[in-house]
């Protein structure tokens, strides 16, 4: 089955939900596809259990979400930045499909891009990376693909 669609995000972390953030607001249609079941996966299931940011709670930035407790200079734990995410989460409605693992990218001369999931097929005129790229797996995927898209032909 092939689902044409505008823009297509890879990665439903903190960049992926900035950016679908954004362009829901443009009104340009789009979609996130997350390979995780929920919201947060970097910190949810990536952190151990007593984990609290490195970086202070003022920096904690999702757009229209940014810190503004009583806190500014603490360190918050794991718990709390997925509340915050789930939260963002919610009050956004951002259209994040969970679950959904893109396995393969096949740019075309058509301007468009196949994106190839378990059992769907994605094409889109963009397609925008916000896998994090710092583990193995995702930048190969990053840099097997990106290096050959349309606005790019290596
Ligand atoms: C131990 C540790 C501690 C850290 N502490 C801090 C801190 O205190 N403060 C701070 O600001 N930063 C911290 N960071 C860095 C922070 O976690 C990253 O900067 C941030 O998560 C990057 O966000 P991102 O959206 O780019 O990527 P990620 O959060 O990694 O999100 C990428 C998403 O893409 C999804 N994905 C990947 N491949 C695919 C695929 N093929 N198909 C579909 N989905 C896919 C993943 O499931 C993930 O949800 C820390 C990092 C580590 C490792």
């Amino acid at each position: 089955m092939v689902e044409k669609i505008e823009s297509v995000v890879i990665g439903g972390g903190q960049a992926g939900l900035s950016l679908s953030y954004y362009l829901s607001r443009a009104g340009r249609e789009h979609i996130v596809l997350e390979k995780a079941s929920q919201v947060a996966n970097a910190w949810r299931n990536r952190r151990w259990d007593s984990f609290t940011l490195i970086t202070p709670n003022w920096s904690f930035r999702l757009p229209g979400a940014e810190y503004t407790d009583s806190e500014p200079e603490g360190f918050m734990p794991k718990k709390e930045i997925i509340r915050r995410f789930e939260q963002f989460e919610l009050q956004n409605q951002l259209p994040v499909r969970y679950s959904t693992r893109v396995e393969r990218l096949n740019p075309s001369k058509a301007k468009s891009i196949s994106h190839l999931t378990e059992d769907k097929v994605y094409e889109s005129k963009n397609v925008i990376f916000a896998t994090g790229c710092s583990r193995r797996q995702e930048s190969s995927l990053c840099h097997a693909n990106t290096a050959r898209t349309p606005s790019n032909p290596l």
